[in-house]
């Protein structure tokens, strides 16, 4: 029995991937990369973007069309909006949210008796028991809620009655064996006026601190190098649960202790904070340990305050410039990213070069530039998208090139220094392997030793270009590889 699931959208989603195939592996189903091979086929789906949305009718308008030859039960999952809620449940089998993941099984069980081609005589199709392999997942309700230890501090375990929290009870299936992405929270009270998420996914509710760093602690004991906590809103971790639950700054300073203790290298990243919740106690202990990566993703979204307040951003141009003063006092190595939308409902010439001038004085290592639409369900959907689709073009390329400018300046303050660098992947050019510093940026050296993917090497950085460079390989750092078995 195969299974396919197309994922749409951010890393979040890319995550929620990971624990829905655990539960669907669990079942007895086997990941095909062909679609038509497979009996169950799925989409995480990103209901934000007008894009995604297209895709998933298209690919159900052709799983549809195959069950008039074969078998097969679809799904749809994700981050969806009330509206399309309604239309997809026309089309899929089951629809159902990331945190109600645990009873999928039931859900399959229940279509094995009654799918649609069943209904058309087709006896010749069975769906796995679920009960032989149930007991791998964990269905029953929270019995407890108590503090446990880790690395010598108390942290919180459970907390009863929450859905989501069985989501994250789940041991996900990982798309790689050295690179892992952790949730640590879901949903988000912000409310930007040009987002869907809170409405996707609702208000933000945070994982208990001590299942975040057993999930830490695996993955480094397994050999990861590079984790990513993720969450819309990271740096508001705990505020939902506040006297219960430990904050960000206090999660990150548990990590970095364990890190220095553990004996085995890695690096731990977050995204994406919220410039509203950037405390100084977050930088400072980013500052401290060697393990919480010196890179750091904030969002700006505009240089301009009347702009930012449209957005419902919750923090000025001054209050972002304040935070990176602090960053680069405290962490001067960090590599600084952020995200900027241009032609937001609105926005005039004026305001646009206010963008500008910002991107000019905050000398971004990497700037996701979007050119702003409305994202149906949010509220600056119901305003005009008055800026034309060529104003908006415009005010992305000027963008772009200044971001090329000052990525090649940066890249170039790089040249004859050694860097500590993950290897990914193999690099388009023949011949040559691809990674990362620390600090993200791109690194390209010549060799073609596969085994050094997912490990650490020294480059001595000879040459560079925008958003890359190139250099020669120095050291590899030998450790022993180990993979997840459970
Ligand atoms: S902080 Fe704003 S942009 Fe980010 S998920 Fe929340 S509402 Fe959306």
């Amino acid at each position: 029995m195969k299974y396919h699931v197309v994922t749409l959208g951010c890393q979040m989603n890319k995550s929620d991937s990971e624990r829905l195939s655990k539960v669907i592996e669990d079942m007895g189903f086997v990941w095909t990369d062909t679609e038509d091979d497979a009996v169950l086929l799925g989409v995480v789906a990103c209901s934000v973007r007008q894009k995604a949305i297209d895709k998933v009718y298209s690919k159900i308008y052709k799983w549809n069309k195959a069950k008039s030859k074969r078998n097969l039960i679809t799904f749809v999952s994700g981050c969806i909006l009330p509206a399309d809620r309604d239309k997809f449940l026309k089309q899929f089998d089951l629809i159902f949210q990331m945190s109600e993941l645990t009873q999928l099984p039931a859900m399959i069980s229940q279509y094995g008796i009654a799918t649609p081609f069943r209904l058309n005589g087709d006896n010749d199709f069975h769906l796995p028991s679920i009960e032989s392999k149930s007991d791998k997942i964990d269905f029953s309700a929270f019995k407890f809620d108590e503090k446990i230890t880790f690395a010598g501090q108390p942290v919180m375990m459970k907390k009863p009655d929450k859905k989501i929290e069985s989501f994250w009870d789940i041991k996900p299936i990982y798309n790689s064996d050295f690179e892992a992405f952790i949730p640590i929270q879901n949903g988000c009270d912000k409310f930007c006026t040009y987002c869907a998420v809170p409405y996707t996914r609702g208000r933000e509710i945070s994982r208990p601190s001590g299942e975040i760093l057993e999930e830490v602690k695996r993955l480094v004991d397994n050999g990861y190098k590079s984790i990513t906590l993720l969450g819309q809103n990271v740096n508001s971790y705990g505020c939902d649960k506040k006297g219960e639950e430990i904050s960000f700054a206090e999660l990150l300073e548990k990590i970095g202790k364990y890190g220095n203790n553990c004996g085995k290298d890695f690096w731990l990243y977050f995204t994406s904070p919220h410039p509203q919740d950037m405390t100084d106690d977050v930088i400072e202990v980013i500052a401290r340990y060697n393990c919480l990566a010196k890179q750091i993703h904030l969002p700006l979204q505009s240089g301009d305050d009347h702009v930012l307040i449209r957005m419902n951003r919750s923090h000025s141009l001054n209050d972002f410039r304040r935070i990176t003063q602090t960053i680069r006092r405290l962490i001067p190595e960090a590599t600084l990213f952020t995200d900027i939308i241009v032609g937001f409902t609105s926005e005039t010439d004026e305001q646009f070069e206010n963008t500008y001038k910002a991107m000019e004085e905050f000398r971004f290592n990497m700037a996701y530039i979007a050119r702003y639409s409305p994202r149906p369900g949010a509220t600056s959907s119901r305003w005009d998208d008055d800026i034309s689709h060529e104003v908006k073009k415009e005010r992305l390329h000027r963008l772009s090139i200044l971001l090329q400018q000052q990525s090649l300046e940066l890249n170039k303050e790089m040249i004859g220094r050694e860097y500590k660098v993950l290897v990914i992947q193999s690099d388009k050019k023949k011949g040559y392997l691809s990674g990362a510093t620390e600090g993200k940026i791109i690194v390209r050296f010549a060799s073609d030793e596969q085994n050094l993917t997912g490990k650490f090497v020294t480059i001595k950085i000879t040459s560079a270009a925008d958003f890359a460079t190139e250099g020669e390989l120095l050291h590899v750092f030998e450790e022993e590889k180990v993979n997840i078995t459970e």
